[in-house]
């Protein structure tokens, strides 16, 4: 699939060879180009903008059981292309090959959450003050969304926006992240396969300052539904042109709490998990833990154990691999970073801290998941997002101190705590300043609940119904009636 898709562009239900410049893609596990995208140019910025906006007149207008038939087709193909899509997003991202599946499967079923959502567009009836009138609330599509997408999960983050968006009768322009543009234009051969109209999904490649921004500025463009960085975020905010609806889903750091009560098996196997997973790149990544004291040292030791076990591949040549590589030399070079500050500041290397050794490792992005004990607020750990595989680990000694600890942070994404007594999980749960808090798990976003920031973390939900209502407008329709003449 990946030979059809290079230095194309998707534009009005065609596949066109961009007239710009060409972007090389490289195999972030050995550093070799698997193929070239086109950059996109203004001209071909508007022609996308305005094939969406021409499709929007038709696909709002359709009939909601159609739109769910196209999601429910889309959902059945990208499931039946799974394998090859897998591959494509390896290939360009590093994670291993099983994984890169399961995320694939995951954007299938948004497909079909997105299309049994669409025909529960419902609206209300509001009482008013007299019983000769009615007041109307329905939901409209919005219009035309540009969605700009992050490296880290190339299928889901797209699909999220992309399953929503056409559901409520939207149409897209999609601009994926320049390390991981070939799986963006798999998922639009899939669109194709499932017979939505040309218009309706667009996508175009290319950079961000360059073609996420002109569609951040373009007059045209309804809406952007963004996923990335608090920095582009803010930068997004600040350079609309044009009044736009935004929902930005931005970066984290995320805190654990383990409270003495807590079950440590369970607790270090989901802090394995969620600090670790597709190499520490995503957001909701546990970046520090607060541990009781008295439970901290057994913690460590265990937590330590479980890291050094952990596999780390070629996500190709090891599909099962736990980690594969990190997907390209800025992430790795900022946890390098982040661990350097913390040594330097007294935090003590548990496990990690180094690149896996052998000739398969050699040429690509590979680091060991890396932990850190005796770590503090002076050091980047605690207090940035590292975006890598890299863990602070902080020992508490009363639960007011976790939650200070854990809220001292501008970002409100996800939180998680491990603990058994019901108390000390009411207080805990209420007190985190967080989108999202996850205890006794580490799965802090679900496809039927809302999943959203706070704080720096950013604005607007994903998932669930409340994903959908993000691309619908309100109108009230308010009406007064006579009575019917006589006779
Ligand atoms: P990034 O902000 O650098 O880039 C994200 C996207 O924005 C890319 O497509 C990029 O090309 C584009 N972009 C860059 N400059 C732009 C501009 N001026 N105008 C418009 N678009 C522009 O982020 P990244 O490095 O790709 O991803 C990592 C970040 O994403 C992390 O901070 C992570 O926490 C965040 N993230 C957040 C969530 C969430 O749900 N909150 C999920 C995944 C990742």
């Amino acid at each position: 699939m990946l030979q059809d898709l290079v230095e194309r562009l998707f534009i009005d239900g065609s596949w066109r060879r961009g007239e710009g410049a060409h972007i090389a893609v490289e195999n972030p596990a050995t550093r070799e180009v698997i193929g070239h995208v086109a950059a996109a140019t203004p001209r071909e910025v508007d022609q996308a903008v305005a094939a969406a906006r021409k499709a929007f007149k038709t696909w709002s207008r359709r009939a909601p059981l159609e739109r769910s038939r196209a999601l429910h087709a889309l959902g059945d193909n990208i499931a039946a292309e799974a394998d090859a899509m897998a591959r494509i997003m390896t290939l360009e991202q590093g994670k291993p090959l099983n994984e890169a599946k399961g995320e694939i499967l995951k954007l299938a079923e948004a497909c079909h959450f997105y299309a049994e959502e669409a025909v529960r567009i419902h609206g209300e009836i509001v009482p008013n003050t007299t019983t000769d009138i009615d007041s109307l609330v329905v939901r409209e599509p919005i219009g035309v969304v540009g969605a700009i997408t992050p490296w880290n999960y190339p299928a889901e983050l797209i699909g999220w926006k992309l399953c929503a968006a056409l559901a409520a009768g939207c149409t897209i322009v999609i601009k994926p992240a320049e390390l991981t543009p070939f799986t963006a234009l798999a998922i639009a051969k899939m669109t194709e396969k499932a017979g939505i109209p040309a218009g309706v999904v667009n996508v175009l490649t290319g950079s961000g300052a360059e073609v996420g921004q002109a569609l951040v500025e373009h007059p045209d463009v309804d809406k952007i539904a963004f996923t990335g960085s608090s920095r582009v975020g803010l930068q997004i905010q600040r350079s609309c042109t044009t009044i736009k609806r935004l929902s930005l889903e931005l970066g984290g750091n995320c805190p654990l709490i383990v409270t003495a009560s807590a079950d440590l098996d369970a607790a270090v196997k989901g802090a394995v998990r969620r600090s670790f997973r597709n190499m520490g790149q995503i957001c909701i990544a546990i970046n520090r833990i607060y541990v009781a004291r008295p439970v901290a040292e057994t913690f460590v030791c265990r937590l330590g154990e479980a890291a050094d076990r952990l596999v780390v591949g070629n996500g190709i040549d090891t599909p099962d691999a736990d980690v594969g590589a990190m997907a390209s030399a800025e992430p790795l070079n900022k946890t390098m970073d982040h661990l350097a500050d913390a040594l330097a500041r007294g935090g003590k290397l548990i496990a990690g801290g180094r690149a896996p050794e052998g000739e398969a490792f050699s040429r690509g992005h590979f680091f060991r998941p890396t932990v850190v004990s005796d770590c503090t607020h002076a050091m980047k750990v605690m207090t940035e997002e590292t975006f890598g595989p890299l863990v602070g680990v902080m020992a508490f000694d009363n639960l007011d101190e976790a939650v200070e600890l854990a809220n001292d942070t501008p970002y409100g994404l996800a939180s998680y705590v491990y603990a058994k007594d019901a108390d000390e999980i009411r207080y805990l749960s209420s007190r985190l300043d967080y989108g999202n808090v996850a205890v006794n798990n580490v799965d802090a976003g679900i496809m039927n609940a809302p999943y959203g920031g706070r704080k720096q973390s950013g604005v607007g939900y994903e998932h669930g119904r409340e994903g959908m209502l993000e691309y619908l407008n309100f109108k009230h329709i308010r009406i007064r009636y006579d009575e019917p003449k006589a006779g």
